[in-house]
């Protein structure tokens, strides 16, 4: 059977993703790092909503993590593989690049840069035997696609992430798995909360921030038989803010 992997589903864009995911009836297996509470409650309410899910925590930022339970699950699920990758865990440490920490740097290249690296590479050998085929959709952001100042870390994670989703489309095409991004702008989640959400939703041209689940359209979009024959492409998700 195909799964559906999410990382980060706990919370947030991840969790809209794997709710849409369900919705279009492919069982989602939900990544967290530690708040296991909030990916409990997703995954009941995908089974409350009659579709099938699991959790798999592990830290997308240690390779050792990741093979450790992909082996486990591969263990658990001898027929069955991931389909659709949707690598979406990340997190912020903003601030100015001339009072950046090193641990502020690493962190979110280890979380955004290498997690997708790591979990990816693991993954395609789901997706590569006899053509099988298979979706990947990488969480960029606006900020890797203009830049935003007080996040060169981040920036520079998500423009890279860009890069790498351009590329890894060109490698993997011929084995029908396609590689798209989505960048979203200002989105409502735990992420944004800190931010001064008055004076930025001035900045957009649609007056507000975006939802997850508005993100999780496009997604669920980019992972369905629909989106066949799409690859290499960054969907702006934004309200008019940079496009
Ligand atoms: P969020 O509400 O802060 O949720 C982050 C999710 O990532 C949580 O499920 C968290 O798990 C998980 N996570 C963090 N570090 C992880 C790790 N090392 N390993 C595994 N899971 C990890 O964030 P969000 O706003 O939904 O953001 C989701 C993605 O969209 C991120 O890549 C973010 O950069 C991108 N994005 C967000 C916005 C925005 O405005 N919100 C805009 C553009 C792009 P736990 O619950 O266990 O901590």
């Amino acid at each position: 059977m195909k799964y559906a992997l999410v990382t980060g589903a706990s919370r947030g864009i991840g969790r809209a993703v794997a709710l849409r995911l369900a919705a279009q009836g492919l069982p989602v297996i939900i990544n967290y790092h530690s708040n296991h509470e909030a990916a409990q409650a997703v995954a009941q309410e995908i089974v409350q909503a009659g579709g099938r899910a699991e959790l798999l925590p592990f830290d997308v930022a240690s390779p050792q993590a990741i093979e450790a339970a992909v082996d486990q699950w591969e263990q658990q699920h001898p027929d069955d593989h991931v389909a659709v990758l949707v690598n979406n865990a990340g997190i912020r440490r903003d601030n100015v690049m001339f009072m950046m920490g090193d641990d502020e740097w690493h962190q979110v290249l280890d979380t955004t840069l290498n997690g997708f690296f790591y979990l990816t590479r693991r993954l395609l050998k789901h997706m590569m035997p006899r053509r099988r085929g298979g979706r990947i959709v990488n969480i960029a952001s606006l900020s890797g696609v203009k830049g935003m100042p007080g996040q060169t870390n981040y920036s520079a994670a998500k423009a890279a992430l860009i890069g790498a989703t351009k590329a890894l489309a060109q490698e993997v095409a011929a084995r029908q798995v396609t590689v798209n991004a989505v960048a979203p702008g200002f989105i409502e989640t735990d992420m944004t909360r800190d931010l001064p959400q008055d004076e930025l939703k001035r900045l957009v041209p649609m007056g507000r921030f975006g939802t997850p689940d508005e993100v999780a359209a496009a997604v669920a979009f980019l992972a369905s038989d629909a989106a066949s024959y799409i690859t290499g492409e960054v969907i702006n998700i934004n309200g008019g803010l940079y496009t």
